[in-house]
């Protein structure tokens, strides 16, 4: 897998350079080694991984970023690949989850029995929900957000108390400002291909002998997969390396790109014959602002939501409440600065010490963006504060770290898709330009490596029709 070059400079002409080392850049170098394109990848920090990291605290294994991740096909082939599958855990499917509503947790109905029963809803909501496969509707033509879309189909109740929570445990978002096409793309395809958005889902589940994608980590953390990655990529990668960045190289050479990096301590001008953006859109839009002034514009219309991470342990004594399943996410109307807690150590084990529980919160998100501004003190103690009066436990965690990002998740917000589309046009015009990252089709681990397999795919057909890929690979089996 390694490229054969040096690790210490920054040598010129790498075939393509993939400019980030998160999971999207890293999925994207190591599918183009695995289809023999030579390559560079370039991370500003000194590790890979970009938001995914565990850390060992006190005997407890923590997650700075995600906490699992689904397993999709393409991600089991990916671990297969890297020979991490004897490290992979999984959680219990049927592991409940649970909505705080009234100061008390419920669990969430994972199939209709339990939605006839749940005291979740009412009478009314279990209605429109049962009866919506028989109330045929076309999505608006206009983007519509996921509340509008939830309030006409099922009714307010379902939106407050189910589907905003779920939205702020997927993407910490708004669901006033999210669309429903770009963020929850199969569900607005639903009603326009059945009419029905549960009548789509039955259509298109998976057929039953095919196991279920599963929530899962490893046993030393998420952080494996991009470790991992990073050292099959070996020398290909070059840590502490900025970007600064990205012009059109002279039209008469076969490098189309000069990028412009700083490594070392020392600014370097390195060509590359394709460029593949895998930072977030703020980054992106200055690198390539050389290229076009309307980069940086479009991604900026791109809004992140700030989240803060405190992941804390406790004794198990301290806890009344058991704890076990998923965890559970908070409604607005609680009033809590807590979005979610996972239980970490009732999905996976080697969490947490022997009679130790190990609990990861999430709070500020995209409607409450004002936390990103208090001390990790402050946060880790109201986060204590909230939890300790859900789980009834008394005293405070005997270990947590809070970790905090100012641009956690890119917000597929109202005219995302036009967004998109006109970066795609962009980068059409410079057919040597790709980008791949968490904004573009889904913010999960699963959809992030499955977009950068398809943009190396794409690399290689660019590469093999202008010949460079023939004239590089010349002699090799
Ligand atoms: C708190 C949190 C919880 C999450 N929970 C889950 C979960 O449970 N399950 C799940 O599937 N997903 C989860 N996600 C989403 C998922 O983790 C991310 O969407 C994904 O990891 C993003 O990867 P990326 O490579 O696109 O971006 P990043 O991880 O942001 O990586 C971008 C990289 O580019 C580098 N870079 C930037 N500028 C330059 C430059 N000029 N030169 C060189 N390098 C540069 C950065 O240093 C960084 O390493 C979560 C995300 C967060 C933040």
């Amino acid at each position: 897998m390694h490229n054969g070059r040096g690790s210490d400079a920054l040598q010129s002409p790498a075939q393509t350079v993939v400019i980030g080392g998160g999971i999207s850049g890293l999925a994207c170098a190591f599918r183009l080694c695995q289809l023999g394109i030579p390559v560079l990848l370039l991370e500003q920090s000194q590790r890979v991984g970009g938001v995914i990291d565990s850390v060992q605290q006190d005997g407890f294994l923590f997650e700075r970023g995600p906490q699992s991740f689904l397993s999709t096909d393409l991600l089991l082939e990916l671990i297969d690949a890297l020979g991490l599958g004897p490290e992979l855990l999984r959680a219990d499917p049927r592991a409940p989850r649970y909505i705080l509503t009234g100061g008390r947790l419920e669990p969430v109905p994972m199939a209709p029995p339990a939605l006839l029963t749940t005291p979740l809803l009412g009478i009314s909501s279990k209605w429109k929900l049962l009866s919506e496969p028989f109330r045929r509707s076309q999505p608006p033509a206009n983007d519509e957000s996921v509340a509008d879309f939830v309030r006409r189909k099922f009714g307010s109740e379902l939106l407050e108390l189910l589907v905003g929570p779920f939205v702020s445990g997927v993407y910490a978002g708004d669901p006033e400002k999210l669309s429903l096409r770009s963020a929850f793309p199969s569900a607005y395809q639903w009603e326009k291909d059945y009419g029905s958005v549960l009548r789509g889902a039955i259509k298109s589940r998976p057929p039953k002998e095919k196991p279920r994608a599963t929530l899962c980590t490893f046993r030393d953390g998420v952080v494996t997969l991009v470790r991992t990655l990073g050292e099959k990529l070996g020398d290909a990668v070059h840590r502490g390396a900025s970007v600064i960045s990205v012009r059109r190289g002279k039209t008469n050479c076969k490098s189309q790109f000069e990028l412009q990096v700083t490594s070392h301590g020392r600014t370097e001008l390195l060509r590359a014959s394709a460029v593949v953006v895998a930072t977030a859109t703020e980054p992106a839009g200055r690198l390539l602002a050389g290229i076009s002034e309307q980069f940086p514009m479009h991604f900026a219309k791109i809004e992140y939501a700030p989240v803060a991470v405190v992941a804390s342990g406790y004794r198990r004594e301290q806890m009344q409440h058991p704890a076990e399943g998923f965890g559970f996410l908070v409604p607005q109307r609680e009033r809590l600065r807590v979005l979610g807690t996972v239980w970490n150590s009732s999905l996976f084990a080697g969490r947490a010490p022997a009679g130790m529980v190990n609990l990861t919160s999430f709070a500020g998100g995209a409607t409450d963006p004002d936390l990103l501004h208090w001390s990790d003190a402050e946060v880790a103690d109201t986060v204590a504060q909230e939890v300790a009066r859900v789980l009834k436990i008394t005293g405070p965690p005997v270990t947590s770290h809070v970790q905090r990002y100012a641009c956690a998740l890119p917000q597929y917000n109202l005219g995302h898709n036009v967004t998109i589309e006109a970066l795609r046009e962009l980068c059409a015009a410079s057919p040597v330009l790709f980008l791949t990252g968490n904004y573009l089709e889904g913010p999960s681990i699963g959809v992030c490596v499955e977009q950068a397999f398809r943009t190396a795919r794409g690399v290689q057909q660019y590469l093999a029709l202008t010949g460079e890929l023939a004239h590089d690979l010349e002699g090799k089996p």
